[in-house]
């Protein structure tokens, strides 16, 4: 059981980020956006921008010096994985620690820091007004958002390494967890050997909770794992994740118990389809909703759209969900470089529903579909 993804080969060592360059790309951006000084909260980008990957921490940049704030939990891993930032380790709340360096700074004889951009999406209100309560009098708070994720948008070769390293890891398993899939076998069991698999195999974690949905279950787009036992007909749908070195995994496959009705054999076909015409829009250049459009004109066709309830794709990187988002309005254009997924699901209430997602790269003239696992109905 499960021994394909447990005899993996061992995870290859990875090449370092070059954490240098990212910091003087964002230093442009503060310099662009007329902002003297920027305070990270957000994990993930303290991870891009530092390396840092713990769970509490602040990245200042001012006066283009970097300072990295987190408290004593920290100090080793801190010390281990903070590249081109000072690290200081507090014993009080870290937002008190950052003001009181932008406060020292304001009293050198340098420029003091007067627009201070904050990451308003991550950033919890009681914060904002804290570090607002904190701040030297002549420093301004300004929401800003996305300025990171902008630029972790194009990944680099290291990056798209470490993803491809990730979906192939998601293949594996989707592999390896057939076997257990059967009549009466509860969907939690399939999601904990599932999950346990991945672990063996050598993943740090999941980029989210596994979904398995059979039955009439398989009909809602993010149904968990429940304690339902997998019925003799119907529809399965498992939709997962890995973390490998950082990054995330995400894709979707929908087996069948038993055979198929003609009806629901028709609507596998439709769903696959769409998600072929939209991998095939996939390009350097192209608008991100030109691919929504692709993958909802096949569904049109087949007179399934209205039961498409979300949008085709996003963004996978540091995040299991990050820019762009592929969706009808999206005001992203495709670049090459850029990783995301293609995931259309058609869903008929009381029914099933299928959904079939794969991890993309976004090339010069098209684009690479990093899923191997294969997208042919599976009759278990
Ligand atoms: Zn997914
Ligand atoms: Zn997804």
């Amino acid at each position: 059981m499960l021994r394909r993804a447990e005899s993996q080969q061992p995870i290859a060592n990875s090449r370092p980020m070059n954490y240098p360059v990212r910091q003087q790309k964002f230093l442009h951006c503060l310099f662009e956006k007329k902002l003297d000084a920027f305070l990270v909260t957000h994990t993930s980008n303290l991870s891009y921008l530092c390396g840092f990957t713990g769970s509490t921490g602040a990245l200042l940049a001012s006066s283009g010096r970097w300072t990295f704030f987190t408290d004593g939990r920290y100090t080793q891993q801190a010390r281990a994985e903070v590249c081109g930032a000072r690290v200081v380790i507090r014993k009080g709340p870290v937002l008190a620690a950052v003001a009181a360096a932008l406060e020292r700074e304001k009293a050198a004889p340098r420029l003091p820091a007067r627009a201070l951009g904050f990451e308003s999406g991550h950033l919890s209100v009681a914060s904002r007004s804290s570090l607002a309560s904190l701040l030297p009098k002549r420093v301004r708070l300004r929401a800003v958002s996305g300025l990171v994720e902008n630029l972790r948008l194009i990944k680099e070769s290291e990056e798209i390494a470490r993803l491809r390293a990730a979906a192939q890891a998601g293949s594996c398993l989707f592999d390896s967890v057939l076997a257990i899939i059967k009549p009466g076998v509860p969907e939690t069991s399939v999601a904990g050997e599932l999950e346990y698999a991945a672990r063996r195999a050598g993943v740090a974690g999941m980029s989210f909770d596994t979904i398995v949905a059979s039955g009439p279950r398989s009909a809602l787009p993010h149904g968990r794992a429940s304690g339902r036992p997998i019925a003799r007909r119907g529809f399965v749908v498992l939709d997962f994740g890995v973390i490998l070195r950082n990054y995330c995994s995400d894709m979707t496959r929908t087996v069948h118990m038993g055979r198929p009705s003609r009806e629901m054999g028709v609507m596998y076909e439709a769903v696959r389809e769409a998600e072929q015409a939209g991998i095939d829009s996939v390009r350097h250049g192209v608008m991100a909703r030109e691919v929504d459009r692709a993958v909802r004109k096949v569904l049109r066709r087949a007179g399934l759209v209205k039961y498409f309830t979300h949008s085709t794709g996003h963004g996978v990187g540091l995040e299991v969900h990050e820019p762009p988002r592929l969706s009808r309005d999206s005001q992203f254009r495709l670049e090459a470089g850029m990783v995301i997924t293609i995931e259309p699901g058609v869903y008929l209430p009381g029914k099933g529903g299928v959904r079939i997602e794969d991890m993309v790269l976004v090339t010069a003239n098209g684009a690479e579909v990093l899923t191997a696992a294969p997208r042919e109905l599976i009759q278990l």
